[in-house]
């Protein structure tokens, strides 16, 4: 059970929690609206990293002494940490990672071993180029065939589509729980179900849900299950995998090294467990630790408060929008989060993007590292903007002002 007291869902509260928001830019105040590219950090993560490296900071799992103990039990409860907070079994299924990308690597070169030719992998052709050019990489070096799941012009997947691409020989499914460019909540738990029917595993692409959704892994009943620390709050250069313990364990190692080892002689080296065996080197402790304090101050909020504000900003920005002329919104699922992506004929999106950028709004013009999708939709690139539960109304006022006058200065 949820614990009841939580923290009231004030935007005004929150905001004071998260020291760069409080800066001009060119003079202005800051309007941070890239928060699908990364997100700022609240004091209390902050402050954990500055207590690690200027009190805390030594190696772990093999110290002896009392700071390199202290090290090793923060890491492993921040591991624990996130165990709970996705409903995994145990810690044997958390692997901390660089990040989503890493995490996709990890499971396409070791998941990836036990593939053979002819086997095939669906992805969607929203995918994020970390969720595609891995197992492009596979397929050459497997011989394996990778098949892309189509998409409506509104931007939902066409699930009858999908259906067709099962087979006995889909081994995996990889696909994004929401898309960073399109705003699109995907259908997760219903492609799950169905890759599962042909006995395919499901690993889903969370960059762009943990820090907007309740992630529960054992009711998706994924397979695996990866997102990046910086987008839900906290460093950079560190992420989760989650896997089922039974399909790690015939896992063989991604990389090897320290800590991921049991004996090693020259002649014969044995692995070490779970989730170890994963995480070969010293791994990025701090980001580790800081990644279960992001967690954990996310937590202290109702999900649903998060995203109602996040969903309001969204619909509030888009309808605004629409009413421009010669506006396209791109992404236009009945089913979605708090990205706005657009383009206006005859304005370049990185012109308007700059043009924002002088009136201190952070946003993300260009391709968002899905090419493929912006084949499908024709167009070079988009202006983005995507909200975190620290944005408000009033910031999206004087971004639609900013757009208005934008567009007359570049048409
Ligand atoms: C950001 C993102 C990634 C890549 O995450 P990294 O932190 O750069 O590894 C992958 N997929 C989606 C949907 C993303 O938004």
């Amino acid at each position: 059970m949820e614990s009841t007291a939580k923290r009231k869902f004030s935007v005004r509260e929150i905001r004071e929690d998260f020291p760069a928001l409080r800066q001009l830019i060119y003079g202005k105040n800051l309007i941070y609206f890239d928060n699908g590219a990364t997100s700022q950090k609240p004091q209390f993560v902050l402050d954990a990293i500055n207590r690690y490296y200027s009190k805390d900071n030594a190696n772990i799992h093999r110290g002896v002494h009392y700071l390199s103990q202290k090290s090793t039990s923060d890491y492993e409860d921040a591991r624990k940490f996130i165990a709970n907070y996705i409903n995994a079994n145990s810690t044997n299924e958390i692997i901390f990672t660089k990040g989503t990308t890493d995490g996709i690597n990890l499971v396409a070169s070791s998941f990836g071993e036990l593939l053979k030719e002819g086997d095939e992998i669906i992805i969607s052709a929203m995918e994020h180029h970390s969720n595609i050019v891995p197992w492009q990489m596979l397929c050459e070096r497997k011989k394996c065939v990778l098949r892309v799941i189509p998409i409506t012009k509104k931007g939902d997947l066409i699930i009858e589509e999908y259906e067709k691409l099962l087979s006995s020989k889909t081994k995996l499914v990889a696909l994004t729980h929401i898309s960073n460019t399109l705003g699109t909540i995907n259908p997760i738990k219903e492609i799950i179900e169905k890759a599962h029917l042909v006995g395919a595993k499901v690993l889903i692409d969370g960059a762009q849900s943990i820090q907007h959704k309740k992630i529960d892994v054992k009711d998706l009943n994924c397979d695996f299950f990866v997102f990046s620390s910086h987008k839900v709050f906290g460093p950079t250069g560190i992420g989760v995998l989650y896997g089922k313990e039974k399909i790690l364990e015939k896992m063989p190692p991604y990389q090897g090294g320290g800590d991921m080892i049991k004996k090693v002689t020259f002649e014969k080296t044995t692995y070490n467990e779970l989730p170890f065996k994963f995480e070969a080197g010293t791994p990025h402790i701090a980001g580790g630790i800081c990644l279960g304090k992001a967690l954990e101050y996310v937590s202290q909020f109702n999900m649903e408060d998060i995203e109602n504000h996040e969903m309001m900003l969204a619909d509030y920005a888009q309808d605004l929008l629409s009413t421009f002329e010669d506006m396209n919104i791109i992404g236009e699922s009945k089913k979605k989060t708090s990205v706005v992506s657009f383009v206006v004929d005859g304005v370049h999106p990185f012109d308007l993007g700059t043009l924002l950028d002088k009136q201190g709004i952070a946003v993300r013009t260009g391709h968002h590292c899905t090419q493929p999708l912006m084949d499908f939709y024709k167009i070079p690139g988009t202006v983005r903007a995507s909200f975190a539960f620290y944005n408000t109304k009033e910031e999206i006022d004087v971004f639609i002002a900013a757009v208005e006058k934008g567009i007359s200065m570049l048409k």
